[in-house]
């Protein structure tokens, strides 16, 4: 077996898909493969992670080659970082071009929690985190609004775009989190179609991360991503 192969076996990996890059050894490879910058090697130091788990070291390579993916891996494997790494080494440093990144969560909560890791993983950078809160939407016109990165759920973006001209064109990176709870309610799914659509940019990397992988979360996937690659770890429904 290749060596990429008795890798991913080790790790209980699965992935399909046309030529997947090398699943990440050490997050020191963020710096010596990908050439990350140093605070994020230093923030994940701070936060105690040592080595990646199984899930970020196959996400967070497909995404750094700019493949969209659709991940499914077990609730508390780390799933959270597994695309975070990736959207803040993209998008490189703070800039004012419009909203650059849009992460979708199925609750407030989660919005709240996903928020946070960001500006932890992100501390000591310029880059502008924001969470779609009440008071932002109170504004109303938001077609001049920017940020690195909007955290949301798909209620609330939905009627930014559609009540306060919210303007996604420019987003370069989107996450759907805890796609299977995004996708089972259907009013839900509802709203994030408009929000796919909004989000125009032809160089978009789209990604779906969930803890189990449905039939219909997977042809949902396939009809938003194309060339996507697949990433299991374990077992697809457990
Ligand atoms: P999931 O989204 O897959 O349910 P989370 O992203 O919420 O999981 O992560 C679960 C917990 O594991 C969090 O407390 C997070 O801080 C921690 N964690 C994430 N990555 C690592 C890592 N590489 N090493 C140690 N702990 C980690
Ligand atoms: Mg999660």
């Amino acid at each position: 077996m290749e060596r990429d192969a008795v890798f991913r076996k080790k790790y209980s990996i699965h992935v399909s898909g046309t030529n997947v890059p090398s699943p990440l050894k050490t997050f020191a490879e963020l710096s010596s493969r990908y050439g990350c910058e140093s605070y994020l090697l230093h923030n994940l130091a701070e936060l105690g992670f040592k080595e990646p788990t199984p899930i970020q070291r196959q996400a967070i390579t497909v995404l750094l080659c700019d493949r969209e993916c659709f991940a499914c891996a077990p609730t508390g494997s780390g799933k959270t970082l597994a695309f975070l790494c990736p959207m803040l080494m993209k998008l490189k440093h703070a800039s004012k071009e419009g909203i650059r990144a849009v992460i979708m969560c199925p609750t407030r909560e989660l919005a709240v929690q996903t928020t946070r890791e960001c500006k932890n993983l992100a501390k000591g950078t310029k880059f502008r985190i924001k969470l779609m809160k009440k008071e932002l939407m109170r504004g109303a016109d938001l077609s001049k609004f920017s940020c690195d990165v909007l955290i949301s759920t798909p209620l609330r973006l939905r009627l930014a775009i559609r009540k306060k001209k919210m303007d996604l064109s420019r987003v370069e990176y989107l996450v759907l989190d805890e796609a299977d709870k995004l996708f089972e309610v259907g009013s839900l799914l509802k709203q994030i179609d408009p929000v796919v659509k909004a989000c125009s940019n032809p160089s978009i990397v789209r990604s779906l991360f969930s803890a189990t992988l449905p039939d219909f979360v997977e042809e949902l996937a396939r009809s938003i991503m194309h060339d996507a690659v697949r990433v299991i770890i374990g077992r697809k429904n457990t």
